[in-house]
């Protein structure tokens, strides 16, 4: 974690600012010389939308694909807990999905994957508060597609390779992770990140949770609502987004039920935790 805590502070402070029309040579495909030696020993971080996609592509739940494809890291430093992909433990550590035909799940590979050779930097999550995002170009010894004569701008390449949609989808998120909250120093409590890691990356343990307590009893829900997040994915994985930002940071993204809040109300009063008109 050390490290990549290095690599983002060399980022914002050295390298190249790309907007989306700065052009860069690159190209990739399977005659270059390195084809596949970047699919090992490398840290990819994967969102929510990642997993979604690559647990439907493996046709597995998201428990499966996070037991058999994922880490977990634990660093002090963690504000909220984060999903990795596990390499192989082979020499090369590789991806579990690469192969000699190239990326296995091609059509969902993380976003990450999809990013090389550029990155984006989101300098809210250091001091720089007041920058905006830039792309940047990694350039890693071992990629020959520098050498290529293609030459594209940012835009082109975040077009072809299908990034805007994951962008989309991975707003929720970043919205999430760069909240106040978390850049005011705010720790997650045990029960929290539990519930973070389901809502996130857990999303059939999710649904199960929503489905399967009292929850519908709590929290208003509408029935076509209901209806959605049983078939569908990325509205399950918004829902999660507002449920934990009800549940984390107290905004009013949920409506509880009419009745709980009655009797929550009733409970705060006799704690003395609320007064009633005439105390004030
Ligand atoms: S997911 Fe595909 S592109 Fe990404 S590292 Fe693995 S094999 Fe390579
Ligand atoms: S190292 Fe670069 S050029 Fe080689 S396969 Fe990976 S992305 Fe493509």
């Amino acid at each position: 974690m050390k490290e990549i805590e290095r690599l983002k502070k060399a980022i914002l402070d050295e390298y190249p600012r790309l907007s989306e029309e700065s052009k860069f040579c690159f190209k990739c495909h399977p005659d270059v010389p390195c084809f596949n030696d970047c699919c090992g020993d490398v840290n990819i971080f994967l969102t929510p939308y990642d997993i979604l996609r690559l647990r439907k592509n493996l046709g597995i739940t998201t428990d499966e694909f996070l037991k058999k494809y994922t880490i977990s890291p634990f660093d002090k430093n963690l504000k909220y807990p984060v999903v990795m992909l596990k390499m192989e433990e082979n020499e090369k550590k590789s991806c579990p999905f690469v192969s000699d035909a190239g990326c296995g799940v091609y059509e969902d590979r993380p976003w990450a994957c999809r990013m090389y050779p550029l990155g984006l930097a989101s300098p809210k999550e250091t001091d720089k508060a007041k920058e905006g995002e830039f792309y940047f170009l990694l350039k890693e010894d071992v990629c020959k597609g520098f050498k290529e004569e293609h030459e594209q701008n940012v835009a082109e390449w975040l077009e072809d390779q299908g990034i805007k949609e994951y962008n989309r989808m991975g707003e929720y998120f970043k919205e999430f992770t760069l909240h106040d909250f978390f850049q005011k120093g705010g720790n997650l409590p045990p029960e929290k990140i539990e519930m973070f890691f389901m809502a996130c990356y857990n999303l059939d343990t999710f649904r199960r949770f929503i489905f399967g307590s009292s929850f519908f009893s709590k929290i208003e829900v509408d029935d076509e609502t209901k209806a959605k997040l049983k078939e569908d994915d990325v509205e399950l994985m918004k829902f999660g987004f507002d449920w934990l930002r009800f549940a984390i940071f107290g905004e009013k993204t949920m409506k509880i039920n009419k009745n709980v809040a009655i009797s929550k109300e009733k409970e705060l009063r006799a704690k003395g935790k609320i007064k009633n008109k005439i105390d004030e």
